[in-house]
């Protein structure tokens, strides 16, 4: 088959498939059976070979309520869920009402994050088994929540709160490479893994990291332990994961049989 012709064959199949529009709860991962190039021909998505059957893994995206968006070329019914709400208190208002200095800090700190966030490497293929990074912690904040800060409206929270003793260790989830660490003006101690494919996690708030850029860690691995650093209540981890550069719900990934349940759910519609 010619170059061209693969090309508008796919953008054939990419039209097909945008008749019946993806659609998902916000922070969940769903599976559709084909190649990349159904989607758009230069955006890369984890395909994963299950059966003698290839899917492709999409990552919905947070949303409130019932909308449909355009994300990346390719439209999205975002069913609504209710995420309940989360309100804290932080006594410490320099860390809420930013002087110029800390702004400019925080708003460099968060471009680190995001250019770390949007790598996409293919030395390691997810198998999408996670654990959890602590496995006797508890789960103090969910995905989703709204979030009030002093009782004024913040962003959401899009990721897993998991409250443990200061110093208790936290364990990589599942091999990859760390691609950031350092010390953060909102997450204190913090550490990026990148498990390929644009699958990537991260940890916040850490009393220590045992890391470096560019080590390779193992699933279990200790990588840094529980601390308050940051902008924090107490110490906890803030775990955050994400597949394509959106932030997904880490606790469906620790479902057991996580990976058939996504690729169920999809021969369940169709
Ligand atoms: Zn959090």
């Amino acid at each position: 088959m010619n170059k061209a012709f693969y090309s508008f064959f796919s953008l054939l199949l990419y039209a097909n498939f945008c008749q019946s529009a993806l659609s998902g709860v916000p922070g969940e991962v769903i599976a559709v059976e084909g190649h990349g190039a159904i989607f758009k021909l230069d955006q890369r998505f984890l395909e994963i070979n299950f059966k003698d059957q290839n899917y492709i893994l999409f990552a919905i995206p947070y949303s409130a309520s019932n909308e449909s968006k355009q994300f990346d070329g390719i439209d999205i019914n975002i069913i609504k869920k209710d995420f309940g709400e989360s309100r804290i208190t932080i006594e410490d208002l320099s860390k809420v009402d930013l002087s110029k200095e800390d702004a400019d800090r925080a708003y460099k700190e968060s471009m680190q994050i995001r250019n770390a966030v949007n790598s996409y490497s293919t030395d390691f293929k997810p198998n999408m088994d996670f654990s959890s990074p602590i496995p006797d912690g508890i789960i103090s904040s969910r995905y989703g929540k709204k979030r009030f800060i002093n009782n004024t409206p913040r962003s959401p929270h899009l990721s897993l709160d998991i409250a443990a003793n200061e110093g208790t260790p936290i364990q990589a989830p599942s091999k990859g490479k760390v691609i950031l660490t350092g010390n953060f003006f909102y997450s204190g101690n913090y550490l990026i893994i990148d498990h390929g494919y644009g699958l990537i996690s991260s940890y916040s708030h850490m009393s220590e990291i045992y890391l470096e850029a560019g080590d390779y860690v193992e699933k279990d691995q200790s990588i840094g332990a529980v601390g308050s650093t940051g902008r924090v209540t107490g110490p906890h981890l803030h775990w955050t994961v994400y597949l394509n550069k959106i932030r997904i719900n880490p606790e469906s990934l620790l479902k057991k049989d996580y990976l058939q349940g996504i690729l169920q759910s999809y021969k369940d519609v169709i």
